[in-house]
């Protein structure tokens, strides 16, 4: 009866909708990498230039367009016309990355980065559980079986500015849909880094967040199958720090699965 007099709205179009779902309209414009080729190890998609984000469309709506350049830049290293089944990018081959496998829903770009930012900036908690279903709805089926959910940890500072950390949030919806234990405090991160994206090489950016995370019970890890959840993977510097300090304390093995990946 309540939802008739506020009907839920799409958190992007604000057409009208239903429980914690974007529209069937903006989830078209959602780039998904499902379909996508990918190194198996680490989830990185094969020769990806973004599509065109129907922006028209968007802007039928009546909304501000995004107006990011809906522009990625392709590595020729890693691009990969014929991929092979099975396939692992360079960084996999040259074994950089200490987690199993990595897997990510969608890339970083339109209406889901905007989303993402207003959840994570404009405090917007809300949104976390529409960016939430969108893993859930779409959860990669070649992950194994899981022990424990862990989130990326923020820092205290940042997490007082900002109120909440989105990875947990996004983290405990995951746990309690693979119906596995949530502990987001056994990590912690005990010094700020700078943001990934503002470090252009990627020595800079294992040296930036090295060291930046410890655990709190070592108990709690070992011989565990481990799901680290985060937002987005960037170079996966952060990820694989951590993933560093699990298998350090006898986890079993670290699994990862982020809302987006930005290639
Ligand atoms: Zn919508
Ligand atoms: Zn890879």
């Amino acid at each position: 009866m309540l939802d008739l007099v506020f009907p839920k709205l799409c958190p992007f179009c604000e057409s009208i909708e239903f429980d914690e779902k974007i529209c069937d309209r903006c989830l078209k414009n959602i780039s998904f990498i499902r379909d996508r080729s990918i190194c198996l190890n680490c989830g990185v998609p094969f020769g990806y230039i973004a599509r065109d984000i129907d922006t028209q469309g968007l802007a039928d709506l009546g909304h501000a367009v995004f107006q990011e350049t809906e522009h990625t830049i392709v590595d020729a290293s890693r691009v990969h016309l014929f991929p092979i089944p099975e396939h692992l990018c360079g960084r996999c081959v040259q074994d950089e990355y200490y987690f199993e496998r990595a897997r990510s829903i969608a890339f970083y770009d339109g209406i889901l980065k905007e989303i993402l930012h207003k959840f994570k900036y404009q405090r917007k908690l809300n949104l976390g559980g529409v960016l939430s279903n969108i893993i859930i709805d779409n959860f990669p089926n070649d992950l194994g079986m899981q022990d424990l959910v862990i989130p990326v940890p923020l820092y205290i500072d940042k997490l007082r500015k900002r109120e909440y950390n989105q990875s947990l949030v996004l983290a405990e919806k995951v746990a309690k849909y693979l119906r596995v234990s949530f502990d987001p405090y056994v990590l912690r991160r005990i010094r700020d880094t700078k943001p990934q994206f503002e470090i252009k090489s990627d020595i800079e950016k294992r040296r930036n967040v090295k060291g930046a995370f410890i655990l709190r019970e070592i108990e709690n890890i070992k011989g565990k199958s481990i799901l680290l959840v985060d937002d987005v993977f960037t170079s996966g510097s952060t990820i694989n720090e951590c993933t560093r300090v699990l298998l350090e304390a006898d986890a079993s093995r670290v699994q990862v699965v982020t809302l987006m990946r930005a290639v």
